[in-house]
């Protein structure tokens, strides 16, 4: 079993209104809670593998939590890159970046392809899918028409979804440009897109696919051994603020009862999984949509990385010790 690699990144302050309050010092891997005067308050600190403050960029992130998944992948094995954390803590600028700074995302597919490019013994298929996972339906983001998705397993394919659009790709400007009208198609309908984004979790998905090639003596390639298929999923989780703070009846209410189920999933099957050898048993990966599709991706000697972003601000504090617990359960 692998370990999972877990970080805390807390982004800049998005207004002056911090000064006065308590705030979050990082030092080194380890960040805690502190009085105005710069204090520690005691029993609210914690460490991680890795721990960014407001001056970190997504490169930083990526080449610390994301590039040996990579590597990995592109070598056979499958991953999974998380981003956990309350809304506008910075997930979605963590995995889809700025103009001045890709994200994850961006920088895992352009990694991908140079990395693919530099391997001319083997022959790759790569194929992409984007999809959200909204109040427990799957919807694919590639095709607005492919709603309400099926989980299906089977022998030859293990578990898929029935339906997804898989487009073939050849180099990463193509998948970038198939993300940014995925995106567009996430906005279909929405009043408001940004809070349907941080209601759903969004999957992006490669499979990665390669065989060896072989030259033989008349410049003729003939395929040999084995085929290397991997996946790798990047992941923007939903909001994971408690439902009460968004003071919502009604729709907003079924969101937040589907997402804190979900993510109260994915941390018992982190946690059973970073418990790892000492404690095997049963996994609930069933328990959850988002769990049952990461299923394969998740465990075993698959690799996983997740970033918890947290909002510096005093009046997050609450929400913030929250992403600080589920992080520290992922350890
Ligand atoms: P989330 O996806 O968690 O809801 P966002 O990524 O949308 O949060 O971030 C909220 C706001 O904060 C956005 O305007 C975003 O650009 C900004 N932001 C988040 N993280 C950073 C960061 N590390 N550096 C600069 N701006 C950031
Ligand atoms: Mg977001």
């Amino acid at each position: 079993m692998e370990k999972i690699c877990v970080a805390v990144r807390v982004r800049p302050p998005i207004s002056q209104e911090t000064a006065n309050g308590t705030f979050w010092k990082v030092e080194d891997n380890r960040v805690s809670l502190h009085r105005p005067h710069g204090t520690p308050i005691s029993g609210v600190s914690y460490a991680f593998d890795h721990v960014f403050d407001g001056s970190s960029t997504n490169s930083m992130v990526y080449d610390l939590l994301t590039k040996d998944i990579i590597h990995a992948a592109v070598d056979g094995f499958n991953g999974t890159a998380f981003a956990y954390g309350q809304t506008s803590s910075g997930k979605t600028f963590t995995m889809n970046g700025s103009s001045t700074d890709p994200g994850i995302i961006h920088r895992a597919v352009k990694h991908v392809f140079d990395k693919i490019h530099m391997m001319s013994d083997r022959e790759f298929l790569i194929r992409v899918s984007y999809m959200e996972i909204y109040n427990e339906e799957i919807n694919d983001l590639f095709a607005v028409e492919n709603q309400k998705l099926q989980i299906h397993e089977s022998l030859e394919r293990g578990i898929f979804i029935a339906g997804l659009t898989e487009e073939v790709v050849n180099n990463a400007e193509q998948v970038l440009k198939l993300i940014e009208s995925g995106e567009a198609n996430r906005h279909f309908g929405e009043t408001n897109m940004n809070v349907r984004s941080s209601r759903s979790h969004t999957i992006f998905r490669m499979v990665i696919e390669s065989k060896r090639k072989e030259t033989n003596s008349s410049g003729d390639c003939s395929i040999t051994d084995a085929i290397r298929v991997s996946v790798l999923n990047l992941v923007d989780l939903a909001g994971s603020e408690r439902i009460a703070k968004t003071g919502a009846g009604g729709v907003r209410l079924k969101e937040g009862k589907y997402i804190n189920k979900s993510l109260m999933v994915l941390g018992n099957v982190i946690n059973k999984l970073s418990d790892g050898l000492k404690q095997r048993g049963h996994i609930p990966y069933r328990d959850s949509k988002l769990t049952r599709i990461l299923q394969p991706a998740l465990g075993g000697n698959a690799k996983t990385s997740i970033i918890c972003t947290v909002a510096p601000e005093e009046i997050h504090v609450e929400e913030t010790k929250g992403t600080l617990q589920f992080a520290s359960r992922a350890k």
